[in-house]
């Protein structure tokens, strides 16, 4: 029997008459059991698998008490910083200190502690010398290996050393944690399984070796030739060495259509948990929005989307989607708005390769479309129609946005029902940028003109008696880009919808990512060449404030 939530506290044990949990998931976020959140997810899978899960939500950090209040687990400690890395959420990206936290109750800023990855497992194992400790969530996933750290302005290593874990999951990771439970239920070993990173003192067979561990953090050029390395095979298995072991990455297992609908089943409250006093903003965001899809064809290079959940989109099947749609239009207070249907990118929802997904690309979008990518926009906009059938629903909009080139490279003529049927007063589009030499060091090549689109989206608009607008999403500081490309994208961008959008965002260096490693090194680590950095806080500032500067005066 699944409970209406996952215990929180010692006494919601022990009214279930639990002796023992058999793991404690730690998150740096609010426990909101919702299938949008980490802990939640992962949490109802092993319950599902009759596994007895108690979740440790913002614990305190100061010393390793907090982690004894379910007393010792009978298997493991899963440790998440939640939906985001603990850095993104406590630092802005001119490195100030944040005040707020969408994750956490009220919004509150403060609840978790810097890099709490390390230091949730550090606290465990102060407190337990031997329980086995499994990482997962953005941040471990994307320090996986060495990786440069904006906020330290260096090259770390591995996460898993740092914490002292004994396993990381990389990418989504329902398949793999149900692994490790049933790993540790058995007394078995946790290697070779797909989709973790171990280290280990044996170099596997067929591993494709990476530089050092120790010359990745020597210097920049050498950075470049490890991240180029991983990068470019980061879907093998891959083992570097560190000292005298290895960290070894087995490849992720694949993720079906089946088993992402039966994810979506699970008995999730959908809501925060009850002890919170205030509403947990992030959530309120997305509480009638639903997940059609994992996976992003794109391969931006500043994105983790890409490495984290993969290329290949998979889709949920319509029956599923529809399911979730009726449980949310039964919820308490739903006012008849489905905000989203999508994923990563929405429309992006039914995209399938001709090829089988097999080949070595990192982009199906870069340097161009290929032709082997079948858009499938038609699918995606039928969902939202059945989506408005179901009882109580009148309105479905898309809240996230959409890849507005592959859109149009799909069929233009669909822009008329989107346009009239699924936008609520403004639709989400993120050009990044301009620039073409920008967008190309971000590996975002517009596949269809910016302008012609925004004038075919006006005109629809108009067509359906409806005055709506474009949100541009644009970035500052990117590497590549210069004082002149802010200006002149800010020209364009004036010209093409009419005001100055909000939504231009520095470019923070995610840990990892492709910008991350130009932005160290200088060079772009898959062609050699010298790229332009602007790195310097001065700089960065005068950059932003192409756009920020205007909107205040
Ligand atoms: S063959 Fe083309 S569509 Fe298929 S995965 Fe490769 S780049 Fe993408």
């Amino acid at each position: 029997m699944s409970l209406q939530f996952l215990p929180i506290s010692r006494d919601e044990i022990e009214r279930l008459g639990w002796r023992s949990v058999d793991a404690v998931l730690i998150t740096g976020d609010a426990y909101v059991d919702h299938p949008s959140f980490g802990a939640a997810v992962i949490g109802r899978v092993l319950e599902a698998e009759g596994y007895r899960v108690a979740i440790l939500s913002m614990p305190p950090w100061r010393t390793a008490e907090a982690v004894t209040v379910f007393g010792r687990p009978r298997l493991f400690f899963g440790v998440t910083s939640g939906n985001v890395d603990s850095m993104l959420a406590r630092f802005t990206a001119f490195r100030k200190v944040r005040n707020d936290d969408p994750y956490a109750p009220g919004g509150a800023g403060g609840g978790k502690p810097e890099r709490a990855v390390i230091v949730y497992a550090n606290m465990i194992r102060a407190a337990y010398k031997d329980v086995p400790i499994v990482l997962g969530g953005i941040e471990a996933s994307m320090r996986r290996f060495a990786h440069y750290d904006f906020w330290d302005d260096r090259v770390r290593r591995s996460i898993l050393l740092d914490s002292r874990a004994d396993i990381l999951v990389h990418g989504m990771g329902e398949a793999q944690i149900v692994e490790i439970a049933d790993r540790l239920n058995a007394g078995a070993a946790l290697s070779d399984i797909p989709g973790t990173v171990e280290v280990r003192r044996d170099l596997p067979a067929g591993a494709h070796l990476l530089p050092p561990e120790a010359e990745a953090l020597k210097d920049r050029d050498a950075y470049a030739r490890f991240y180029r390395e991983f990068y470019l095979n980061q879907h093998r298995l891959l083992a570097q060495e560190s000292g005298k072991r290895y960290i070894v990455q087995h490849p992720s297992p694949r993720m079906e259509s089946e088993r992402l609908d039966a994810i979506y089943r699970l008995p999730f409250a959908r809501l925060p948990h009850p002890s919170y006093g205030g509403e947990v903003p992030g959530f309120s965001v997305i509480r009638d929005s639903i997940t059609s899809h994992r996976g992003c064809v794109s391969g931006c290079a500043f994105c983790s989307l890409g490495l984290h959940q993969g290329r290949r989109i998979v889709p949920r099947s319509a029956g599923s989607i529809m399911e979730e749609t009726a449980r949310i239009s039964a919820a308490n207070g739903f006012g008849g708005h489905i905000t989203d249907i999508g994923g990563p990118s929405a429309n992006m929802y039914g995209t399938d390769c001709a090829a089988g997904w097999k080949c070595a690309r990192e982009s199906c979008l870069h340097p161009d479309l290929c032709p082997n990518l079948r858009i499938n926009t038609r699918s995606w906009l039928k969902l939202l129609r059945q989506a408005l059938g179901v009882p109580g629903v009148k309105h479905v909009t898309v809240g996230s946005g959409i890849r507005y080139d592959l859109f149009m490279r799909d069929d233009p003529s669909l822009l008329d029902d989107l346009a009239r049927n699924h936008v609520s007063g403004q639709l989400k589009i993120a050009p990044e940028h301009t620039s073409v030499g920008v967008l190309d060091v971000m590996r975002k090549k517009h596949l269809y003109g910016l302008e012609e689109f925004a004038e075919a989206f006006f005109a629809a608009s108009r067509k359906a008696g409806k005055r709506q607008y474009l949100l541009p999403y644009l970035m500052s500081c990117h590497p590549g880009c210069r004082m002149a490309d802010m200006k002149a994208m800010r020209e364009r961008v004036l010209t093409t919808f009419g005001f100055m959008p909000e939504q231009v965002q520095a470019f923070i260096p995610l840990p990892l990512t492709l910008s991350s490693a130009i932005y160290h090194t200088g060079l772009d680590p898959l062609t050699g060449e010298k790229v332009f950095v602007a790195r310097g806080e001065q700089e960065r500032r005068g950059q932003h404030d192409v756009f920020h500067k205007k909107r205040n005066s």
